[in-house]
């Protein structure tokens, strides 16, 4: 009989992540169809108030909490992981895969003497847990099951609907840890570009620049800032996540004009990142197979190019807009009513 602990974290504020939130309903549907014991564990400064948004899972709540977990640090949540793992006794452990937990679940499998595999994108199987995920840039789709116990499941961010209930008091059950000499000290955190983040996984909307947004224009020109300015617009009226392709990210190794809130993190593609959004919008981008592969799990696609035989129009798109994407999204931000920077 499996018995089953999902792990969570806070967020800077007190509240669970939403990856964490993810795992919980991933947590509960395992649980649901193995009859499985589940408990959630709880790494947060104050993780009462993280822990009402779990009350009406009515499962066991586990939690380590204190101003030493407020922020993330490798000696402090490892040693909270692992103490939550060793008080549930659970041959399941289930987290998100968000950067604080991935950074430490390989070591917390290791102390309890477990296994773990990473990027899960789903669970199935009633008699044994099959996890699946996906290899060699999201071209090779494998279910993998384990007779090895405990066994660690790192779950990918979007790939499960958050768990949504009514906050109220919980009961919790604070469990001891004993810290290590924590040598680090987190004195905050320092953004690329600070101010102003392009990447945010949760939009709705991912929106790609292309290579094109810089090559010469039909008036013989480069219109490198105009285009900044029409980009970032956009994205602030909307609210979108910026993409980029790789020949846009690269130009700025080639001396050649580039958008300067544009980092390799923005790369969508096989040797980029698969966001999950529910829609794109392909600008300036020529739609070629490398770079087309990062938009597997992207819903419906559009795209606005001056090629008609560009990748797009080749059923990569549902929509092409044969059109100089300068105009349509100086039109779309006018729209938008956002200030266009010339
Ligand atoms: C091993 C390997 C891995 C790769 N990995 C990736 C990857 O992860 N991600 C990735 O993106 N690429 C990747 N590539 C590169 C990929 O093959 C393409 O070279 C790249 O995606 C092209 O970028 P682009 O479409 O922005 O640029 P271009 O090919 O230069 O296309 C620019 C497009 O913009 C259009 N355009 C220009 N001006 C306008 C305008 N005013 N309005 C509308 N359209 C306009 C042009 O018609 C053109 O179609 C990889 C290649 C290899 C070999």
């Amino acid at each position: 009989m499996e018995s089953i602990l999902v792990l969570t974290h806070a967020d800077e504020g007190a509240s669970l992540t939403k990856a964490s939130l993810e795992a919980v309903a991933a947590g509960l549907e395992l649980a649901a169809r193995l009859d499985a014991p589940l408990a959630i564990g709880i790494v947060a400064a104050d993780a009462a108030s993280a822990a009402s948004a779990l009350a009406a899972t009515g499962v066991r709540l586990l939690s380590v909490s204190g101003e030493a977990f407020a922020q993330p640090r490798y000696a402090s949540d490892a040693a909270a992981c692992e103490a939550l793992c060793r008080a549930a006794s659970a041959s399941i452990v289930l987290a998100p895969g968000s950067s604080r937990f991935a950074r430490v679940a390989a070591g917390v499998a290791h102390r309890i003497g477990g296994l773990i595999d990473t990027h899960i994108t789903a669970l199935s199987g009633a008699e044994a847990i099959e996890a699946t995920r996906w290899f060699y840039r999201q071209r090779v789709e494998a279910v993998l099951s384990r007779d090895a116990r405990p066994w660690f499941l790192l779950l990918d961010a979007g790939t499960h609907a958050p768990f949504v209930g009514a906050p109220a008091s919980a009961q919790v059950e604070q469990v001891p840890v004993n810290l290590p000499v924590l040598r680090t000290q987190v004195t905050g955190a320092r953004a690329p570009q600070a101010g102003e983040s392009t990447i945010r996984p949760d939009a709705k909307l991912l929106f790609v620049a292309g290579a094109g947004w810089t090559k010469k224009q039909p008036d013989g020109q480069i219109h490198a800032t105009e285009a900044g300015g029409l980009i970032l617009d956009f994205l602030r009226a909307s609210g979108a996540s910026l993409g980029s392709s790789k020949s846009l990210v690269d130009q700025g190794s080639e001396n050649q004009p580039v958008l300067p809130f544009l980092s390799h993190l923005n790369q969508v593609g096989q040797t980029g990142a698969t966001p999950r959004h529910p829609k794109g919008l392909s600008t300036c981008c020529h739609g070629e197979e490398p770079h087309v592969v990062g938009w597997r799990f992207i819903g419906e696609r559009r795209a606005i190019s001056l090629d008609p035989n560009c990748g797009w129009t080749r059923g990569k798109a549902d929509v092409v807009y044969i059109a100089d994407a300068f105009q349509v999204m100086a039109k779309v931000n006018e729209i938008l009513g956002a200030k266009v920077i010339v």
